[in-house]
């Protein structure tokens, strides 16, 4: 298993001025660990004032919230793979649970977008997750198997054994209310198993992350729950303290 990994996804929080100071105030709060992946995931715009930032700080890499299918051309308002890459990204996270219900991102976007971010260097960290209607229907499975086979389904064998995966349940994502350790230890094993059938035995190094309302009081339990190997923290990495606490898990 590799370290586990903490992904800190700010949303639409922090232009430039504010992420070089959240950067220089957990800089100076954290010292470099080699046992944990530490990435921050800011918006598009502070990208390159963060990648900057962290000039002296290979501890921390850098992500992309989203990128656009298509590598360049007409697409107003867009940020392709390339883009973000030569910012200094070296992750994509992909059909994050806003992407998905807030602006409509199918299934077969989030297949493009991984593969956009392969074919660019990037590794792409696919989210999946059940909204909580279906997982009353106990739908909860077929639902998160469907997105992750979608999402996977014009990679490489390779490019799945390098990534990373997110199960962030969406009625868990900035409510407050958390998976508890088991049920979410009950969805990464499907997941697993999944993965188990695409890349065989080297599925136990890809990254399988839990996100949703985790914080500084119940992060070191949900990353002991069976088969969760890293937390994905939208709300609590906005506040240099809490992150700091997340990251010590
Ligand atoms: C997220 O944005 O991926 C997330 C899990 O948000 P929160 O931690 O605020 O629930």
């Amino acid at each position: 298993m590799r370290a586990p990994v903490f992904a800190a996804n700010w949303k639409m929080n922090y232009g430039p001025s504010a992420a070089r100071a959240f950067v220089a105030a957990f800089t100076a709060r954290w010292s470099p660990r080699d046992d944990r992946t530490i990435i921050i995931f800011p918006p598009a715009v502070a990208m390159s004032t963060v990648v900057q930032s962290l000039a002296n700080r290979s501890d921390v890499a850098v992500g992309a919230q989203n990128i656009w299918t298509e590598d360049k051309g007409a697409f107003t308002g867009e940020t392709s793979a390339p883009m973000v890459k030569d910012c200094g990204a070296r992750y994509a996270l992909v059909g994050h649970s806003e992407r998905r219900h807030v602006f409509g991102e199918t299934n077969e976007e989030t297949a493009k977008k991984c593969a956009a971010a392969a074919r660019n260097g990037l590794t792409p960290i696919l989210c999946v997750g059940e909204l909580l209607s279906q997982r009353e229907a106990n739908t909860t499975n077929e639902i998160v198997l469907r997105q992750l086979r979608a999402g996977l389904s014009q990679l490489s064998r390779d490019t799945v054994a390098s990534m990373a995966i997110a199960y962030e349940p969406v009625w868990a994502i900035g409510t407050g209310k958390t998976a508890t350790p088991n049920d979410a230890s009950a969805v990464h094993a499907v997941i697993r198993k999944e993965l188990e059938g695409i890349v065989g035995h080297d599925a136990a190094a890809i990254p399988v992350l839990y996100g949703g309302s985790v914080n500084g009081g119940n992060a070191k339990a949900l990353l002991a729950a069976d088969g969760v190997s890293g937390l994905l923290v939208g709300g609590a990495s906005l506040e240099v303290e809490s992150w700091v606490s997340i990251c010590e898990a």
